[in-house]
């Protein structure tokens, strides 16, 4: 009994959806069978695009080195991460749901919100093939006002969203120390934050910071605000 509570609380939104369906169907059911049958065709459609989509980003997280995302995508890449985005969402190909595994990809090995949001954003509504479908049947003045505004509007809301939305509110892949994991590392910028969050687990040197040798069990929270604070998402679980 407390597992199947615990798999309906996992799954809250899932069964949200479900109960919806259900609700509709005895409510109105000719309503119902169309949206059951809308929800097959993009169900169908996700199983048709999502595995090529799995396997894109699998080679992008294996061929991309994290150092590469941080400095084009990063805290550091600035104006130039600001059109790297643009261009990256601009040209790609898909619906946008295909976009949320590669960007999540991206953000864990360091690319900022605000840079996903971009991607996200124009990924969504400035696609090339896109816009000059728009210029042939509403013309090019139409077109490139809409474009220009819809850049400034998504500069914009990217700023905002990275205002609201911290690192630490994405889910991560490796969100928990469990068992058979160890901690890592990797592409540090030195700021020292996971130090002064837990100095009985890391250290600095050279402007590095390192894991201590310990022998101790991590404290999950305290560990867990390290992780949270390092701007660069340096920190990840490797397993053991
Ligand atoms: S918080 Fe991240 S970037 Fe800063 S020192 Fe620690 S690991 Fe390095």
């Amino acid at each position: 009994m407390t597992g199947i509570l615990k798999k309906i609380k996992e799954n809250l939104f899932l069964v949200f959806i479900v109960l919806a369906y259900a609700v509709i169907l005895l409510m109105k059911p000719q309503m119902g069978v169309q949206a059951v049958q809308n929800s097959g065709y993009y169900i169908k459609e996700m199983l048709l695009i999502m595995p090529v989509i799995f396997i894109l980003t699998a080679l992008l997280d294996t061929w991309v080195p994290k150092q590469t995302i941080m400095k084009y995508l990063g805290q550091e890449s600035k104006f130039k991460g600001i059109v790297l985005s643009f261009a990256l969402g601009s040209v790609s190909a898909g619906p946008v749901y295909a976009a949320f595994p590669i960007c999540i990809m991206l953000h864990k090995k360091g690319a900022t919100i605000k840079n996903i949001v971009i991607i996200l954003s124009s990924w969504a509504v400035i696609k090339i093939p896109m816009l000059l479908n728009e210029m042939k049947f509403l013309g090019a003045k139409f077109m490139i006002v809409r474009w220009v505004l819809t850049i400034i509007a998504i500069t914009i809301f990217s700023w905002i969203t990275s205002q609201i939305v911290k690192n630490d509110d994405l889910p991560k892949e490796n969100d928990e120390s469990e068992a058979g994991l160890n901690i890592n590392v990797d592409a540090c910028m030195g700021c020292a934050l996971c130090v002064q969050e837990y100095k009985e687990l890391f250290e600095m040197n050279n402007r590095k910071a390192y894991i201590k040798e310990h022998s101790f069990e991590p404290d999950q929270d305290k560990l867990k605000k390290a992780i949270n604070r390092c701007p660069v998402n340096a920190i990840e679980f490797v397993k053991k």
